[in-house]
């Protein structure tokens, strides 16, 4: 089996009439009428062409050989984002699709492959963003979710020096933790809650919140300071009871490799469709498994990589939660061309459908599409 060639689709899914989610696909053919559909996430304008410059060094080689394509691509992009970053980002599009045709050219499930599952559904917590917690986690238990994520960073809190200073002033302080307070009083016990601070604090600032959330029994606070200090993280993790989770930003096994070793964080999150793809986060979580260090993914994609990175959470003892970001979208289930919705009972579901076992729902993603534009370029 050979690839043949790759083509990209951006679709601004519109609501109301206005675009409001992004997604970025990549659409892998084979000489044996076989073809794969990957996500790429958090790209800029360039992807397309990066994509498509990539695809050209794994054109002829063998779609099944995931782990060579990808390295095969990579390391020629070693000056040019082969690290880090976008680059990796364009190329973990090309990887989810690649397992895609891989899966179905051996008639099984992408979780098949890497190594099978060790449980049928994958669990889901719902991103909150700033919504009334109250409503929110009454809905959440409803649709059966057990998870739930709010922010409490507040680039306008009135309280904050400037909006260039990271430190927390005693007023910001206090109504930082009296949100948090009312947060968890306000959705129960029972509910897991993860807060979010978007490293946006210093070290003595996430400390102090890290601190006064103690007695929260938070899931995690997530990102208490930004993840390029190793050090910074291993004195917070150090200094306080509360989880802290990071890794949203970082990529591939290397991007984790000081955090783990040094136990900076207690979870982790790489986002799987943007730091290197399935085989890659596999491995993330199998190196975090050693330190008994749970995994659960962040995840702002559409449902495709939805579901691409639940195969990944199915495979991996140590998996957390994976995050949701589409609580009120009504747009959710309709780029998908499934008889069933994804997500049931608060859970993605999988099934033994070959491949990521879904297919992109074309026929609505063309309708989304601007005048002139055409869905697979
Ligand atoms: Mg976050």
């Amino acid at each position: 089996m050979k690839i043949t060639e790759v083509k990209t689709a951006r679709v601004r899914v519109k609501i109301d009439g206005r675009p409001r989610y992004q997604y970025n696909y990549v659409r892998m053919y084979t000489d044996e009428g076989i073809y794969g559909t990957g996500e790429a996430s958090h790209v800029d304008g360039g992807w397309r062409d990066s994509t498509r410059d990539m695809a050209s060094l794994i054109i002829g080689m063998d779609p099944r050989d995931v782990d060579a394509c990808f390295e095969q691509i990579r390391r020629s992009y070693i000056f040019r984002g082969g690290f880090a970053g976008l680059g990796i980002s364009a190329l973990t599009g090309i990887e989810i699709a690649l397992w895609d045709v891989a899966g179905k050219a051996q008639g099984v499930p992408v979780y098949r492959l890497l190594g099978g599952k060790f449980r049928d559904r994958v669990r889901l917590y719902v991103d909150s963003a700033h919504t009334n917690y109250k409503e929110r986690s009454a809905e959440v238990r409803e649709r059966g979710f057990t998870a739930v994520k709010f922010d409490l960073d507040d680039a306008n809190n009135p309280h904050k020096l400037d909006r260039w200073n990271w430190s927390v002033t005693p007023d910001e302080l206090k109504s930082i933790v009296d949100q948090a307070f009312e947060i968890r009083e306000g959705i129960g016990a029972s509910l897991d809650l993860a807060l979010d601070l978007h490293g946006r604090y210093d070290a003595t600032a996430g400390m102090k919140i890290a601190h006064e959330l103690e007695s929260l029994n938070l899931m995690w606070l997530e990102e208490p300071v930004p993840p390029e200090n190793i050090e910074a993280l291993v004195k917070i993790t150090r200094a306080t009871t509360t989880p802290i989770c990071v890794g949203e930003n970082l990529y591939l096994r290397h991007g984790f490799r000081e955090l783990l070793e040094k136990q900076a964080a207690d979870i982790i999150m790489p986002d799987i469709s943007k730091c290197g793809g399935l085989s890659e986060c596999r491995k993330i979580a199998n190196m975090a498994e050693i330190y008994y260090i749970p995994f659960a993914p962040h995840n702002n994609s559409s449902a495709l990589s939805t579901v691409g990175d639940a195969h990944v959470c199915a495979s991996v003892p140590n998996f957390l939660a994976l995050e949701f970001h589409r609580f009120h979208d009504p747009t959710w289930d309709n780029v998908l061309d499934s008889d069933e919705p994804v997500i049931q009972d608060g859970h993605v579901v999988l099934t033994e459908k070959p491949g990521l076992g879904v297919e992109l729902n074309e026929e609505f993603l063309t309708s989304q599409l601007d005048d002139g534009e055409s869905l697979w370029e």
